[in-house]
């Protein structure tokens, strides 16, 4: 997809036809749909899946939502949830029994990594974690029950990469689905079911949303895979988005290809300063030539986006608190994908890591002028 058809997705697709002349699309605020007629309520009820009957199923707001995401991970269709892990788990679940296995990343979402080790494991679904850099390391671990492969390129706290297209040709030939978390890179950047994928997962509270202000999540993919997704999991475990969440993301998709360039340009800003810093041994973002693996970054992706992590010269808990503690404008907070600064240090979720671990810091750029946020770095740097 080229800019100018972006832009047509973003600002015209599925909207040309808004009652009244709308140009912002009407939030449909109700709970029920009626029917003229006993046979419109009845083919309405017999296919939940394309008709507006009750808005744990379908609702329009949400569709143009749906419809939209879609064209742009380029799927035949999208279902959107109340968060990410909510539309990840269900992705999951619609596609495995007792019994099978599923191959992950082994850094993936902290709460996906839960969902394989400690709710599926209840189920006898057994997962094995792999480092994911390698694709032979994967096949290695299929075996006859290997259901899934789970992907998500990059990791967001060490930014290593999976080989999408030459992952998803191993599963094809022994009829394993691919899932991908595309969270991070966003269709704007990459599009994995072009590369093969089967299906893409998203947290839309990250950079689809956009502004800090909405937790959502979605799955895109084949029509029949999504609909499988809905009438399964969906109905059922009824995590659905409300429509004003739904509206909210609509809104922030308008600037996403402007967002995500501001992002991208920042981020190389800071990220080569930082480089280049005495009290950084190492920036870990996969748009920089340090990165091990920097070519596959540029054949798979088309950009970055502002997360990545840097590894301070020293893992002292006390010294890396007074570091974040000084910094101004980066926020001390989870989550990314706003137009905020962030600042994330691994000790404070994991105070008893490794010592190769304990000094990693991880940092969201905003859309603040990238002058301001490395001027922020260079003060708190000083005194580490
Ligand atoms: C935040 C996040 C999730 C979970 O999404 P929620 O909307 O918070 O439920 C999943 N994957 C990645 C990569 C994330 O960063």
């Amino acid at each position: 997809m080229n800019n100018k058809e972006i832009t047509y997705v973003l600002h015209h697709y599925k909207e040309e036809d808004l009652p009244f002349g709308a140009v912002s699309p009407p939030i449909f605020q109700t709970s029920i749909f009626s029917f003229k007629s006993f046979h419109d309520f009845s083919r309405a009820l017999n296919d939940e899946t394309n008709n507006y009957l009750y808005t744990r199923g379908n609702n329009p707001t949400v569709n143009i939502l749906e419809e939209k995401i879609a064209a742009l991970e380029q799927g035949e269709k999208a279902k959107f949830f109340a968060s990410g892990v909510a539309a990840i788990a269900s992705s999951v679940l619609a596609f495995v029994r007792s019994g099978d296995h599923i191959i992950s990343v082994k850094d993936c979402y902290s709460w996906t990594q839960t969902l394989f080790e400690r709710y599926l494991s209840r189920f006898g679904i057994e997962t094995t974690f792999v480092e994911g850099t390698n694709v032979d390391e994967i096949e290695d671990m299929i075996k006859p029950n290997t259901k899934i492969i789970y992907l998500e390129s990059p990791t967001t706290f060490t930014f290593k990469l999976q080989n999408l297209r030459q992952i998803a040709v191993v599963a094809k030939k022994q009829g394993i689905r691919t899932i991908v978390d595309n969270s991070w890179a966003t269709p704007y950047f990459q599009q994995p079911i072009n590369m093969g994928i089967d299906l893409v997962v998203h947290s839309a509270s990250k950079y689809l949303g956009g502004h800090s202000d909405l937790v959502a999540g979605v799955v895109i993919g084949k029509r029949k895979e999504i609909e499988h997704i809905f009438k399964t999991e969906f109905l059922n475990i009824g995590a659905v988005i409300d429509p004003f969440t739904a509206w909210l993301i609509l809104r922030g998709l308008r600037t996403l290809h402007i967002r995500m360039q501001r992002h991208f340009e920042s981020t190389m800003k800071v990220t080569k300063y930082l480089s280049s810093h005495p009290k950084v041994e190492r920036v870990i973002y996969p748009f920089l030539n340090s990165h091990p693996q920097f070519e596959l970054a540029k054949r798979q992706m088309s950009g970055g986006s502002g997360l990545f992590s840097i590894k301070l010269i020293t893992g002292n808990i006390n010294r890396i608190s007074k570091f974040v503690d000084k910094l101004r404008y980066f926020k001390k907070a989870v989550s990314w994908g706003g137009y905020e600064s962030l600042v994330f240090p691994y000790v404070i979720s994991h105070p008893d890591a490794p010592k190769d671990l304990r000094s990693l810091v991880r940092l969201h750029i905003g859309l603040e002028e990238p002058e301001m946020l490395i001027k922020d770095l260079e003060n708190a740097l000083k005194d580490l």
